[in-house]
């Protein structure tokens, strides 16, 4: 069976390699706060994807230099710390109790973890792994994330305004939903996870719509422009997408990497427009030529 789009878009960002220390703490923390439960004296983590468990007991260890076991219960992972001292000290680096000193857990986001751009995205990754729902983009456009405590989605939703995201808040049966039904803002946020594929994915079933709809207009008498430059970029996608496939596109060349980023940003933008785009601009002819190299590239992929 082949597994979920959600899925596909987590198991990318479980491969996702943090290189910092603060972002390995931030995205432990949007893990443990979104798909975790915290207690005075108990920690615990479960989820049926053992990678996910995998990884939060990862990042545990690399924190916080403790090893947490996991076990395997019916179709659950489960990571669950019981050591005092050690939830003490999480409590106390995530600052997760009252700072008048009371022993009341409070579900915010410490400020100073998140003070830095790297970290805000990573506890973006981490809240997208513990607590996101993404639709099939075939079926709908809808992001969401999930919390049962109202102060962490406002804390959250912040957050992601500060990444200049745009999100919606709403409730339901209890539970707080931090969501987006606006495609480019999914796609943004999947490229700020480093949920690649997942984003080229929608991006892909975006254009084809675009597409069908262009189709629909030139044979309504409307000119067939719109159509030729429409075609023209749903070839250059698939190719970027290959790539992405194969060798990966972090792995071009710097100027090849930054025009096919541009491309997925902008994906309908004639090549001209592209061009401009760039600081220092670049003329149409050496966007052209770019794409070619980019094109050629994708076949030998
Ligand atoms: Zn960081």
């Amino acid at each position: 069976m082949q597994k979920s789009y959600s899925r596909r878009a987590k198991d990318e960002v479980l491969n996702f390699e943090i290189k910092n220390n603060c972002c390995a703490a931030a995205q432990l923390a949007g893990m443990l706060l979104f798909g975790g439960s915290v207690s005075e004296n108990k920690i615990r983590l479960a989820s049926e994807n053992s990678a996910l468990t995998e990884k939060f007991c990862a990042l545990f260890e690399r924190v916080f230099l403790y090893k947490i076991e996991t076990r395997q219960e019916k179709n659950f992972y489960t990571a669950e710390l019981c050591n005092k001292d050690i939830t003490e000290r999480v409590l106390k680096t995530f600052a997760l109790t009252d700072p008048s000193g009371g022993r009341l857990i409070r579900r915010r986001i410490s400020p100073d973890l998140v003070r830095k751009k790297c970290c805000k995205r990573a506890f973006v990754r981490g809240a997208f792994l513990g607590g996101a729902t993404i639709v099939d983009p075939s079926r709908n456009y809808n992001l969401e994330f999930v919390t049962h405590f109202r102060g962490l989605a406002r804390d959250f939703s912040e957050l992601l305004g500060e990444l200049s995201f745009k999100t919606g808040m709403g409730e339901r049966a209890g539970n707080c939903i931090i969501y987006t039904k606006n495609s480019e803002t999914i796609c943004d946020i999947l490229a700020a996870v480093g949920a690649y594929g997942a984003q080229m994915e929608m991006l892909n079933v975006k254009i084809e719509k675009e597409l069908r709809n262009g189709m629909n207009r030139s044979v309504n008498g409307e000119t067939a422009n719109y159509d030729k430059a429409v075609s023209a970029a749903v070839k250059q996608l698939k190719a970027i997408e290959k790539i992405e496939n194969g060798m990966g596109i972090k792995n071009l060349p710097d100027d090849l990497r930054d025009l096919a980023y541009m491309r997925i940003k902008h994906k309908d933008a004639p090549l001209s427009e592209l061009g401009a785009l760039f600081t220092p601009p670049l003329t149409k002819s050496g966007v052209s030529h770019r794409m070619k190299r980019l094109m050629d590239i994708a076949d030998k992929n």
